[in-house]
């Protein structure tokens, strides 16, 4: 092999492998730019400009255009209006000044393509918002949206089509820089975890909101970064349970999904301990996923729970519903008809210890709705 052959096939090798770790750095990691925009989203919406201008300098010198900052700018006035955005605006027009000044001329780069398919900006918003959510978007018929149609036409004809529209960011730098917004100004549930729900559908990697919790941590201390990081821990380990067998948030493995007809919805047993004639108490850990409980039911020798995990629901007869969450443990008289699940929205984990010497558990009624709800 001549020797020029030879360094041809090395270049293009190098190359090769060049482009592997380009690519999967860029899916387990946030690339530059994506951190650039979460930063500048953020302090936008912070009115942070001083630290602004920082960041929106570094953004120009690692290669995004001046219209791709403009666009973050743009973008979040829907999250958190247009006294903010205009003064991020404003701020960027500083910068670029500033650098002009000292002979730095940035790049404009591209402007927005024109959309003009015929199709009404309406059903835009709508086919645009159905893919984000992974759910088919009708004209709403409850809900905030039909109480006031007014914003769901706003909604869906000038944030997902008006702006969505414009191709100047993706759709995925769209909802980072939306995160970010909704992660800085805070108590803006649930509006944070179905975002975060979008950014999964969109293949945004978890470790990718991790890092994103990250940057909001090195922006403004640990209060923002915890309330960013529990949204995103309660949704993953609501998607865990829901998903799978995984063991990953539980003390003992979830065991066995339970498929007998004592249970409503979704719950999994793992017997722990098998009781005998020494010692006549049973446990098993249950894993109930949101919306799951046991019916109606009694224990002739009574039992203890032990909630190690979750939020959820434990009711006597006759007496109010109660919320059990994690840490709390709960004795069940003997005899006395009860029942106990996940909340609506979080799952729970118990450790059930139940006396056998008596006899089995005597199950009874359905928990109906209405009751589970009330
Ligand atoms: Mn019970």
């Amino acid at each position: 092999m001549r020797p020029i052959k030879l360094v041809i096939l090395l270049i293009t090798f190098f190359v090769a492998v060049q482009n592997t770790v380009a690519r999967s750095g860029s899916d387990s990691t946030l690339n530059v730019k994506e951190r650039s925009i979460i930063s500048i989203a953020s302090l936008t919406a912070k009115g942070d400009l001083q630290q602004l201008q920082k960041e929106i300098d570094i953004a120009l010198q690692s290669g995004l255009t001046v219209n791709e900052i403009k666009e973050v700018q743009v973008h979040v006035y829907a999250y958190c209006g247009f006294p903010r955005s205009i003064r991020g605006l404003q701020t960027l027009m500083q910068v670029i000044e500033e650098r002009k000044s000292k002979g730095t001329k940035d790049v404009i780069g591209r402007e927005a393509s024109m959309i003009a398919d015929g199709t009404s900006k309406y059903e835009r918003g709508r086919i645009t918002l159905s893919k984000l959510t992974n759910t088919k978007q009708e004209r709403p018929s409850s809900g905030y949206g039909a109480f006031a149609p007014i914003i769901d036409t706003f909604l869906k004809e000038h944030l997902f089509a008006d702006i969505f529209d414009r191709d100047i960011l993706t759709h995925v730098e769209r909802e980072l820089a939306t995160i970010s917004v909704l992660g800085t100004i805070g108590s803006a549930e649930p509006m944070l975890r179905n975002h975060y729900s979008i950014c999964l559908n969109l293949g945004i990697s978890p470790n990718k909101l991790y890092e994103f919790t990250e940057i909001i941590k090195n922006l403004y201390g640990n209060e923002s970064y915890l309330s960013c990081k529990k949204t995103l821990d309660e949704l993953l380990n609501r998607k865990t349970v829901a998903s799978s067998n995984s063991t990953q948030s539980h003390l003992f493995d979830i065991g066995a999904k339970i498929t007998n007809s004592n249970f409503q919805g979704t719950a999994y047993l793992n017997n722990l301990v098998t009781a005998d004639s020494l010692n006549t108490s049973a446990v098993g850990s249950v894993t109930f996923e949101p919306g799951a409980r046991t019916k109606w039911h009694m224990h002739p020798a009574g039992q203890i729970l032990l909630v190690i995990e979750g939020v959820g629901y434990y009711q006597e007869k006759g007496q109010q519903k109660r919320i059990i969450k994690k840490g709390d443990v709960i004795k069940c008289q003997p005899n006395l008809p009860h029942w106990h699940g996940a909340s609506a929205t979080n799952s729970l984990v118990q450790i059930a210890i139940t006396n056998r010497h008596l006899g089995e558990t005597v199950w009874m009624d359905e928990v109906t709705d209405q009751e589970y709800n009330k």
